[in-house]
């Protein structure tokens, strides 16, 4: 029996959270489910959008299956994604793309994981507004220091990636490799640039390679980088990048294989793991049963082999992967035409895909 804290989230979160549970339970392994609420629907009732009780039973359970939670622009309050990833330190945000043949996509046989960096980059939020005394004490400060090169109504994001940073997402992902029988890592980054950040991840990406002999390794630009992706994605199995090169690469890779209703994720860190759809609340489709509830169940397929339970996650894959191929039960985004007569609701994918696990 498995403890796991189940977070439904908004929008169309507990729908296809309840969509995953039940395949998850129908797959034969035991869970013990811990409800916990977090977003707009708590704020309310406990003040804040993540209230501690939620990070109560996460610390305790470790793994989190979770829906996902809607952050209203413009609201103040911070986004409960980003709480969750930077409270827990969950550093590495792992986005496994593959082509489930029946998924319309413009291409086949692809199969790759990208690993990105979840803490560090542009993405640490450390920015100067424009005309502030700060932005312009720092303008000054890069003025003394490197001459006049910075112009004074400038606003400035840090990129900041450190040493240690650097190395624990990269082992992740020789790790990663090792533990899923992946043949090669490719490390993207600008450090023809960018010498002393990007520099500095690809010196340590270098460095960590040397102890994975048994794993190739190589170095792309990300400019390169994008366009090897679009011509042929094939040629790649794990991506290990910076924050910001990540989130745009992972959408690119969700792209390539039939868009965000195929597309799970996790956020891991060294002790604790939340398994979520890379999607997210879709506000204008909740309460609807329409949306594809198959990058959640994916979602859970991996945190089944994170459990170790790996034989029951491929089963539970290949049922997903057999009702897709089949395409008598899909939702409407994976249809071929205005009327396509395939098309089914969240639920009944769900019921599809236990229909299939009986006979496996
Ligand atoms: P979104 O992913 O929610 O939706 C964009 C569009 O993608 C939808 O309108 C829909 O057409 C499609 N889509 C998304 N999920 C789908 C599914 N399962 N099946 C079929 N089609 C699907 O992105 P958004 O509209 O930019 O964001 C809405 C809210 O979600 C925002 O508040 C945002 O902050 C939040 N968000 C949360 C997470 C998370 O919880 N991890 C991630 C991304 C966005």
């Amino acid at each position: 029996m498995y403890n796991v804290t189940l977070i439904p989230g908004d929008g169309i979160g507990p729908e296809v959270t309840e969509a995953a549970r039940r395949v998850l339970e129908a797959s034969g392994v035991a869970f013990h489910w811990e409800l916990a609420y977090a977003g707009a629907e708590v704020l309310d009732k406990y003040g804040t959008p993540l209230p501690d009780s939620v990070l109560a039973s996460i610390r305790k359970n470790r793994v989190v299956l979770k829906g996902p939670v809607t952050t209203p622009v413009g609201s103040g309050f911070r986004s409960v994604n980003v709480a969750l990833r930077q409270g827990l330190d969950l550093y590495a945000c792992v986005r496994p793309c593959k082509n489930y043949p029946g998924v319309p996509s413009l291409y086949k046989d692809v199969d790759v994981v990208v690993i990105r960096e979840n803490t560090e980059d542009l993405y640490a939020g450390i920015e100067y507004e424009v005309g502030t005394p700060e932005a312009a004490k720092l303008i000054n400060f890069i003025a003394e220091t490197k001459g006049d090169t910075v112009r004074t109504d400038s606003g400035l994001s840090i990129k900041m990636i450190s040493e240690a940073g650097s190395r624990r997402i990269v082992k992740f992902a020789f790790e990663y490799a090792r533990t899923y029988g992946r043949r090669k890592v490719t490390a993207i980054h600008k450090a023809n640039i960018m010498k002393f950040s990007d520099g500095l991840f690809l010196a340590v990406a270098r460095e960590v390679a040397k102890e994975y002999s048994d794993i190739e390794f190589q170095d792309t630009l990300i400019d390169n980088m994008t366009m090897q992706l679009v011509r042929r994605p094939q040629q790649f199995d794990i991506i290990v990048a910076p924050n910001l090169y990540g989130d745009i690469v992972s959408d690119l890779c969700a792209g390539l294989v039939g868009g965000l209703g195929v597309a799970p994720g996790a956020n891991i860190g060294d002790e604790i793991a939340v398994f979520e759809p890379t999607h997210g609340s879709a506000p204008k489709y909740a309460g609807q049963n329409k949306v594809n509830p198959i990058a959640m169940m994916l979602s859970g397929v991996m945190m089944l082999r994170y459990l170790g339970e790996a034989k029951t996650a491929d089963r539970l894959e290949k049922a997903i992967a057999d009702v897709i191929a089949e395409g008598k039960q899909v939702t409407y985004d994976l249809k071929l035409g205005e009327e396509d007569a395939r098309v089914v609701g969240t639920s009944q994918v769900a019921d599809a895909v236990i229909e299939k696990l009986k006979k496996s």
